[in-house]
């Protein structure tokens, strides 16, 4: 992904994980075009009745999803003077804070130059495809132990927690919000014949013994299996590391920068009910206070998590006694509301549109009736028991505008998008507030 111009799948949709990851590049992307016909083998496809072969050209419109044949001519975006007044005067009005989901910190950068006010969401799982880490990764993935895969993340700790004191420095003293370890596992784990022997012969197993424990990590139904906090509650050595690397990483910086205000705001991810939030959060404090301590720092900290299973929103009074803070993932929580697959829902989609049963993609447009009333709910419910309570969104959503004077109107501190689409959410938190006064 990282060397293309532009990226065109058959499968996914706007949230699927290939649309999220190029959308935080700034990369164009339409994700899920089913109508290509794919011939991986003969490296070529098929789409409204022309063949494509490896260097033909083709243009893509990431925003409206068409693809043409041929190059069209374009030019890139520029920041004009008038964009910057105009980004004052939003500020101005908005309440609503903007934040940026970003997981590098070339990517955080740029979200900071384009107004973002902190890290909303920094999925870290991104970071563990970096060069090196993955087979550190790996190695934990294939542990038959807790020993082992506690070896295994002893790699990995020293790369995550240089990977945060970078992100930390990039946002010179705003807030980061840092997720634990959400997809499952399998997404990780190696295809080719040559990476598994490789593995193999890391861990000291045989071909076949690691080919079964990949094949063990197969799923149905991923995205309702084995991932999110469910991750941390089995292997809560994963969660110990986690906790260790943003420690540390925040130490470390504060030190460095005794100005800057930095509390790191840990997410826990796929939380549906309390008692899973309660089980990890020990993990994480029993963690993170014996590394304090151990360092003699007086950093503060704080547990919150990811509202996106409807369980979560329904019982939001109970879950905000033990979160510090509620990030609403409306991708997941779109998701599990409507029961539509991310990944799939593309493919019946355009049908809904002709049938006029949608008027919109619900993963790219929130749907408040729905979905937004779980929201409501959840703040309703939440608030009241913690008054200090903030509140975020992190999902897709957070970068859209009518999405945006959604949450506005129901209260949220803030919403975090990819860094390109801050300033569209700047000016609409804006309009929002605007039209709330009129
Ligand atoms: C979400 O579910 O809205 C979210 C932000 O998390 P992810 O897209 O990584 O599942
Ligand atoms: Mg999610």
């Amino acid at each position: 992904m990282k060397a293309s111009q532009g990226i065109l799948t058959v499968r996914g949709g706007m949230t699927s994980h290939a649309a999220v990851v190029a959308r935080g590049m700034g990369t164009c992307c339409v994700s899920g075009c089913s109508e290509i016909n794919m011939d991986e083998a003969n490296k070529k496809f098929t789409l409204a009745g022309k063949e494509y072969h490896e260097g033909d050209e083709i243009s893509i419109d990431g925003s409206t999803g068409k693809i043409y044949d041929g190059i069209i001519p374009t030019v890139d975006a520029t920041i004009a003077g008038e964009f910057g007044r105009i980004m004052a005067w939003a500020d101005k009005y908005r309440r609503l804070k903007v934040r940026t989901n970003a997981d590098t910190p070339k990517d955080a950068k740029k979200a900071r130059e384009l107004g973002a006010e902190g890290i909303g969401l920094c999925r870290t799982e991104h970071m563990f495809f970096g060069d090196g880490r993955i087979d550190a990764f790996r190695e934990m993935i294939c542990s038959e132990t807790v020993e082992e895969r506690e070896e295994a993340l002893e790699k990995i700790l020293p790369m995550q927690q240089s990977d945060f004191e970078a992100l930390y420095e990039a946002l010179e003293g705003y807030p980061v919000t840092i997720r634990f370890l959400d997809p499952p596992l399998h997404e990780f784990v190696p295809t080719e014949e040559a990476d598994i022997k490789k593995l193999a012969d890391k861990k000291g197993k045989t071909v076949e013994t690691i080919k079964a424990m990949i094949d063990s990590l197969h799923e149905f139904n991923p995205m309702m299996g084995h991932r999110g906090c469910r991750l941390a509650v089995t292997y809560p050595e994963i969660a110990k590391m986690q906790t260790k690397a943003v420690i540390r990483a925040a130490m470390n910086v504060k030190k460095a920068h005794p100005d800057w205000n930095i509390e790191p705001e840990i997410m826990i991810p796929l939380i549906g009910d309390i008692k899973e939030l309660k089980v990890v959060k020990a993990v994480v404090v029993e963690t993170a206070d014996a590394e304090i301590a151990a360092a003699g720092s007086d950093l503060k900290y704080e547990v919150g998590t990811m509202i996106e299973i409807p369980r979560a929103a329904l019982t939001a009074d109970e879950i905000a006694k033990e979160a510090a803070f509620f990030c609403f993932g409306t991708n997941d929580l779109t998701q599990m509301t409507f029961g539509f697959s991310r990944d799939d829902a593309g493919k019946f989609l355009e049908a809904y549109y002709e049938s006029k049963i949608f008027e919109s993609d619900p993963f790219a447009r929130l749907d408040q009736n729905g979905v937004g009333k779980l929201m409501k709910m959840a703040i309703d419910l939440g608030k009241p028991v913690n008054p200090n309570l903030h509140i975020g969104i992190c999902g897709e959503h957070g970068g859209d505008p009518t999405s945006v004077e959604f949450c506005h109107k129901i209260g949220l501190d803030y919403v975090s998008c990819s860094p390109f689409r801050v300033p569209i959410a700047r000016l609409a938190a804006a309009q929002a507030a605007i039209a709330e006064q009129k």
